[in-house]
């Protein structure tokens, strides 16, 4: 007997976008986490880069976190900001919003679409055999599913259970995160010294002139780079109190607590992100310094890949040789983000020689080309999967066009809310598509404006596109229809007999 087609270890942000992705693709989806409630003590990340928020708009969710977050220019690197103002995309900024809205927000669409959640209780192993998984749960149940995936943080239990290694290296600085009172009035900013970067703000802050300006009330978030590597245990009020003592002088009389937590530059990645029925995806599979705020949002890109994959394994359309690609896309993206982030660490340093090369960074990052580059880099906007030689856009993310059709004006990422792969005719191709007209959504379009693509710049117009679920282009026609068969075989399954 199975309890779901796929079970998800873990409600975060990368869980819960995961399970919104199969429920829309009608897989039997439930999620189980830890706590007992979708509130998260302090605050985390602190929001969402231009791709992600393409992502979310390719779900028709994206207004939920723009209305109550900041629309801003922070895609930087090693604190260089890099506007993004000038990029072909309808989102040319990133949006300032605490970790625990993010997930409040992608809780109720998941909740909309009826995902169970076992909350208030842990995975605490499973046994895969060849046709499912089953699940040990803390409360003594057990549940089965034909896969397993383990978005279930860093320390992943599904990642050590599963026997998958978790190459990198190890700690070279660490910090204490806090979210506090504080009796005097705080130095607000960044400060840098020998021991590394420090930062003291307020929680709630607004955008004016493209600047954050922090509220005068709420809570004080405290970042403090710690003098000694390698403590054990949960921080307490004493460990920050001396953290600031060292680095300003005083505590600020800090008090009240809501959320001390301590993270570091450890940078590991998951060898394989796939042991047989059971995946890892987040930070469940990479983890790194929040330099460039890239966490989250990598987890969040991770989840949208695998989605519609897995659920097209699940209904049995695609062999499970589909879930490779999973890893082949994704270990690469994961790997240049946790290389940009030791980089952006050892740039924090704050001796002569690193000041020096920070300046010399920033100046090269001054240049329009660089520039461009970095910032699609940061932004997630130039993620390339490798499908082999071809048009530009081929492995890329459609950009979301303005287009024409017989029943009037159509954006691009409209086409993509529920989640379907989508073949854009935009000549005046004959395109017989039946074998797939159960799976794949055949559009007729006219586009007469200019393909241009981040850091890229512009490239030559094609005559039809076949646009996967998450976004990326997965076969490109020039005229010709050379290939589109194996593409829609390889990707979307082989044709229905008939
Ligand atoms: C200071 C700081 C700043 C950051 N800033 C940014 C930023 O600006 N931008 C960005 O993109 N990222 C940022 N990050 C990273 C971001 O917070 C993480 O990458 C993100 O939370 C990963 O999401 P996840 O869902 O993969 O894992 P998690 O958020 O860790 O979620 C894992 C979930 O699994 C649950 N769980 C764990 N074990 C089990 C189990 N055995 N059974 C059931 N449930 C379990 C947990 O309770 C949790 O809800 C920052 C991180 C830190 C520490």
């Amino acid at each position: 007997m199975q309890d779901a087609d796929v079970l998800i270890a873990g409600a975060g942000p990368t869980g819960l976008m995961l399970a919104g992705e199969l429920a829309l693709a009608g897989v039997d989806v439930a999620l189980v986490e830890r706590r007992a409630s979708q509130a998260l003590a302090g605050s985390r990340a602190g929001g969402l880069h231009s791709r992600t928020i393409e992502i979310l708009d390719q779900r028709g969710i994206a207004d939920r976190f723009l209305s109550e977050g900041q629309v801003v220019q922070v895609t930087g690197f090693a604190s260089i900001r890099l506007d993004i103002g000038d990029f072909p995309t309808r989102h040319n900024y990133s949006l300032g919003l605490w970790q625990n809205h993010i997930e409040r927000i992608l809780a109720g669409w998941v909740d909309e679409l009826a995902v169970p959640v076992h909350r208030g209780c842990d995975v605490t192993g499973f046994a895969q055999d060849d046709t499912g998984v089953d699940v040990e749960l803390s409360d003594g149940r057990s549940l089965r599913a034909q896969y397993l995936v383990g978005c279930d943080g860093g320390r992943s239990l599904v990642r050590k259970a599963a026997g998958i290694e978790f190459p990198g290296s190890d700690p070279t600085i660490s910090s204490l995160i806090a979210e506090v009172e504080m009796r005097e009035k705080p130095q607000l900013g960044i400060r840098r010294d020998a021991l590394g970067v420090h930062a003291l703000g307020r929680v709630e802050y607004e955008i004016r002139n493209r600047e954050v300006v922090f509220l005068d009330r709420g809570p004080i978030r405290v970042m403090v780079t710690e003098r000694q590597l390698g403590a054990t245990g949960e921080p307490s009020l004493d460990d920050l109190k001396e953290a600031l003592v060292t680095v300003y002088g005083t505590d600020y009389g800090i008090h009240s607590p809501t959320w001390i937590s301590r993270f570091t530059d450890m940078t590991r990645q998951a060898a394989a992100y796939r042991n047989g029925r059971v995946l890892l995806a987040g930070d469940a599979a990479h983890v790194h310094a929040p330099d460039g705020g890239q966490g989250l949002n990598t987890g969040v890109q991770d989840a949208v890949n695998l989605g519609w994959k897995l659920a097209q394994v699940v209904h049995g359309t695609s062999p499970d040789s589909l879930l490779d690609t999973y890893h082949a896309e994704r270990h690469p993206v994961a790997a240049r983000v946790l290389r940009n982030t030791m980089v952006q660490v050892a740039l924090r340093r704050a001796d002569d020689r690193t000041n020096a090369l920070r300046e010399t960074m920033a100046d090269l990052l001054g240049m329009d080309e660089p520039r461009r580059r970095y910032a699609a880099m940061m932004s997630g906007l130039d993620i390339h999967y490798d499908l082999g030689e071809g048009h530009p856009l081929l492995g890329r993310r459609i950009p979301d066009l303005d287009l024409v059709t017989a029943n009037g004006p159509l954006r691009v990422f409209s086409l993509l809310h529920d989640a379907r792969p989508v073949l854009l005719n935009l000549g005046e191709h004959d395109l017989d598509i039946v074998p797939w007209a159960d799976r794949v959504r055949p559009i007729e379009a006219d586009y007469d404006g200019v393909w241009e693509l981040p850091a890229l710049g512009a490239v030559s117009a094609p005559t039809a596109v076949l646009i996967r679920p998450d976004g990326h282009v997965a076969w490109v026609g020039d005229g010709q229809l050379l290939g589109l068969t194996e593409a829609l075989t390889t990707w979307f399954g082989p044709p229905a007999a008939g």
